[in-house]
C-alpha cells in the first residue's frame, strides 16, 4: 500500500477498506494565489501537502490507514485577485467538490475525510467550517477538520502566525524553504522588507484586498527571517494537530 492515493490501483484501496483498520483520506486544501514575490503559486498546496506528509508516520504508528488524496488547488482567493496568477474559484464551487468527494469516501466505506488546510482567507475557512457540518450531517461521515484560525491551535503556532501578518512571511516561507527550496526566489526573498501589517487585523476593518490590507506585494510579515528548521517545526506542530483531530473523530 501507497499513502498517496492516486499511486494504488483500485483492488489496493479495495483491499485496504476490506481489512479491519479504519481507513481515512486525507484531503489537502490549498490554493493558486500570490504569496509575495518569492513564493509560488501553489505555497498553500505545498503546505497542506507538507502537513499530510508529516501526520502519515504517527496514524501508522496508531493503528490507522491513511491515504493523502490528491490536493484541492482551487479556493476562494479574492484578497489576491488582483495579482497575476491567482485563479480564485466561489465558496459554493469548492464546497461542492469537497462534498462530492466525502460521497464517494462515505459510500467505499471510507472512516473519515480529514481536511489539512493552510489557506487562512477567511472565505475559505468559512467555507470549510460549513462544508464540514454538511457532510457530517447529510452523509454520516466525519470530518477531522483542525482548524488553526481558532484560537485554542493558532496559539500552538508561531508568533508572526498570532501576530495575522502571516502570508508568505517567516511561517509560510520557513515551510516552504523546508519542503521545496528550489521554487523559493532566494534573490527576491532578500529584497523583501519586513511588513508588519496584520492581515487579520486588515480583514477585520473590512479590507478587501491584499493592497488595502498594507501588503501591495502579496506578502506580510517576514520573510527574511525564515529558515528550513522553523518550517520543520512548524509541520510537526501542524501535522500533530491533524493526527489529534483525526484520532478524536475515529472509535477508539
Ligand atoms: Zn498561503
Amino acid at each position: 500500500m501507497e499513502h498517496t492515493f492516486g499511486n494504488n490501483t483500485w483492488p489496493q484501496i479495495k483491499a485496504a477498506l476490506e481489512a479491519d483498520a479504519p481507513v481515512v483520506a486525507i484531503l489537502p486544501c490549498g490554493a493558486t494565489e500570490a504569496h509575495g514575490r518569492h513564493l509560488p503559486l501553489n505555497t498553500d498546496v505545498i503546505i497542506s501537502d507538507g502537513m499530510a506528509a508529516y501526520a502519515l508516520p504517527a496514524l501508522e504508528e496508531a493503528g490507522v490507514v491513511a491515504f493523502m488524496l490528491p490536493s484541492l488547488p482551487y479556493a476562494p482567493a479574492e484578497y489576491a485577485a488582483e495579482f497575476a496568477g491567482t485563479l480564485s474559484v466561489s465558496a459554493e464551487a469548492a464546497a461542492g467538490v469537497i462534498f462530492d468527494i466525502a460521497r464517494g469516501l462515505k459510500a467505499q466505506g471510507f472512516a473519515c475525510l480529514a481536511l489539512a488546510n493552510s489557506h487562512f482567507d477567511p472565505a475559505n475557512v468559512q467555507m470549510l467550517r460549513e462544508v464540514t457540518g454538511r457532510i457530517e450531517t447529510e452523509l454520516q461521515l466525519p470530518v477531522a477538520f483542525p482548524d488553526f484560525t481558532r484560537r485554542k491551535l493558532a496559539q500552538t503556532l508561531t508568533d508572526e502566525f498570532k501576530s495575522g501578518a502571516c502570508h508568505a512571511g517567516q511561517y509560510e516561507t520557513s515551510l516552504v524553504m523546508a519542503s521545496r527550496p528550489e521554487l523559493v526566489d532566494e534573490p527576491a526573498r532578500q529584497a523583501s522588507n519586513d511588513n508588519p501589517a496584520s492581515l487579520t487585523d486588515a480583514f477585520a476593518k473590512g479590507a478587501k484586498t491584499f493592497e488595502e490590507a498594507g501588503g501591495p506585494q502579496a506578502y506580510f510579515g517576514y520573510p527574511r527571517a525564515a529558515t528550513p528548521d522553523e518550517g520543520v517545526q512548524t509541520y510537526e506542530t501542524l501535522a500533530a494537530a491533524l493526527v489529534e483531530a483525526i484520532r478524536a473523530k475515529l472509535p477508539a
